[in-house]
């Protein structure tokens, strides 16, 4: 029989929900008020930890419409038909601040997307910006510690964040898209995504082309001006979630376009840069953009802890017809990510209803904690077994490809941090110059050495004399000969 009666969590009826039980009117709280216990003690545990970067995100549900047959690259079932929709899951975020930390501040913006496709879910976790800081995922902790607080003062630190940059010029082309006026984007609608990293398709032939992901918004990039944002931030820190809330709120949905550009295998062997390193991008020139659908959000979220909160993304969540590449920073995040998941979430954070495929789990997982589906049931628990258990499928192996070398620590062969950065700056109007160079100042003129100011001035003068020397003349320091 349905009621409207306040239950425990164990479901009985609570009795009063004002007043705590008490030894007498002045006596102390008893113990044996349970229902106050268990208040008091869930409440204690409400928080899970916050991702140690992409903390403060804000999500929306939509669909992935197919507009352009892809079907010859891959065999992808939601890529499979012109007009097939799949539902999805966006998180958007940036990526240093805490929780409760400012929307409006210069960062990347993190760009995770989750397709519930028929054959399971497959998830592109990229950010608003083609490329990364670091190409190894060895760099990965120290580049972030530099973006956090100081562990002594508890402050960010400009000295720390500048000295790791100027000593890995790999984060040259990244420091300057995040410098430009797209380092605060006007809202979350207003920016494109990209998957970032190489990826790989493979068709029902089993022939694989190289590929990279890009979402264009389909509102048109618009970007904040540092004074605008610096006062949003103190007036409205939840500025681009409430945005972003609202505008579907009101039937205002916002939509990307994706496209893939698409490499031949063997163009890989002779491309001008490592197509793998994802501190460059492939030009556009070489490799033009090529539609795939549409991505449309048209529902916010019903409860954030349950959804947001606890949306777990994984760039190895693939499906059959997609497969990753040997790009470094790509193959530790195919581990961090999920691992990261274990960890904040739980063993068993794939089953939550906002990650749960939607098609059915079959495997021979068993237990853990917070196992809160019916565990398999009696099903059978092992492999191989006799009982008409699940089987591989050999047809859905991830593509095999040849490998050669020696086994040892090396770096990318290509050390050109230079001409995309570069190529990135001379595209740029003058007012557009301009305001980056005056970010970059600004950014800079804290750092307490010296040295490490004119190590990076050096970087800036390869990628471009002129941009070198305007950011020594904001700096008021000399272009040192050594540096150029
Ligand atoms: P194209 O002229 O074909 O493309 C230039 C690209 O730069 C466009 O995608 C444009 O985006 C984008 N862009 C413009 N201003 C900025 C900015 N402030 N921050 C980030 N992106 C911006 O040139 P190429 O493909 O040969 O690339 C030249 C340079 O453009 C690269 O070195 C790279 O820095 C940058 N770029 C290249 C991308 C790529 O995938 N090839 C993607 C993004 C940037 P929009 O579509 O909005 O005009």
């Amino acid at each position: 029989m349905s009621s409207n009666k306040l239950t425990t969590s164990w479901g009985a009826p609570v009795g009063d929900n004002q007043n705590s039980m008490t030894a007498g009117d002045r006596g102390p709280t008893l113990i044996q008020d349970v229902h106050l216990l268990e208040k008091l003690a869930h409440f204690n545990r409400e928080r899970v930890p916050e991702r140690v970067v992409h903390a403060k995100g804000a999500g929306a549900h939509g669909y992935f419409e197919v507009t352009n047959d892809v079907s010859k690259y891959t065999k992808a079932d939601f890529l499979s038909e012109v007009g097939k929709r799949t539902p999805l899951f966006i998180r958007f975020s940036t990526v240093a601040g805490e929780l409760g930390s400012s929307d409006t501040v210069r960062d990347p913006r993190g760009f995770a997307v989750k397709f519930y496709t028929e054959e399971g879910n497959y998830d592109i976790v990229g950010n608003n910006t083609p490329v990364f800081f670091i190409r190894d995922a060895i760099k990965f902790p120290d580049f972030i510690h530099t973006q956090k607080r100081d562990p002594k003062t508890h402050l960010k630190n400009p000295t720390a964040v500048w000295d790791f940059w100027s000593l890995s010029p790999e984060s040259l082309h990244q420091v300057t898209i995040l410098m430009s006026d797209r380092g605060i984007p006007a809202t979350l609608r207003h920016m494109h995504g990209f998957g970032s990293h190489t990826f790989k398709w493979t068709n029902a032939e089993g022939e694989g082309v190289w590929i990279k992901y890009h979402f264009k918004t389909e509102q048109g990039v618009k970007n904040l001006d540092v004074n605008t944002a610096a006062k949003l931030a103190g007036e409205n820190p939840d500025y681009h979630t409430e945005d972003l809330f609202n505008a579907i709120e009101n039937g205002d949905f916002p939509a990307w376009k994706l496209y893939v550009q698409i490499m031949p295998l063997e163009d890989a062997n002779t491309y001008r840069f490592d197509p793998f390193d994802v501190t460059k991008v492939w030009s556009q020139k070489d490799y033009p953009l090529i539609e795939v659908g549409r991505m449309v959000l048209d529902r916010n979220p019903e409860n954030y802890f349950a959804e947001v909160e606890q949306a777990t993304f994984s760039p190895g969540t693939l499906v059959p017809g997609i497969d990753v590449s040997p790009d470094k920073m790509l193959q530790g995040r195919l581990f961090a990510y999920h691992d990261a998941h274990r960890y904040r979430v739980g063993a068993n954070h794939q089953a939550l209803p906002i990650n749960r495929s939607r098609n059915e789990v079959k495997n021979y997982q068993r237990d853990g904690q917070m196992r809160f589906d019916n565990n398999g049931g009696g099903s059978v628990y092992y492999e191989p077994n006799s009982f008409g258990g699940p089987k591989e499928s050999p047809e859905d192996k991830q593509a095999a490809y040849p490998v050669s070398g020696i086994a040892d620590s090396v770096s990318y062969d290509h050390n050109d941090h230079y001409t995309q950065a570069g190529d990135l700056y001379r595209l740029l109007s003058e007012e557009e110059r301009a305001r980056l160079v005056a970010n970059i100042v600004g950014a800079m003129k804290p750092v307490e050495k010296e040295e490490i100011k004119l190590r990076q001035i050096g970087h800036f003068y390869k990628a471009d004399p002129e941009y070198g020397r305007r950011v020594a003349e904001g700096l008021g320091l000399p272009l040192q000969e050594e540096n150029k």
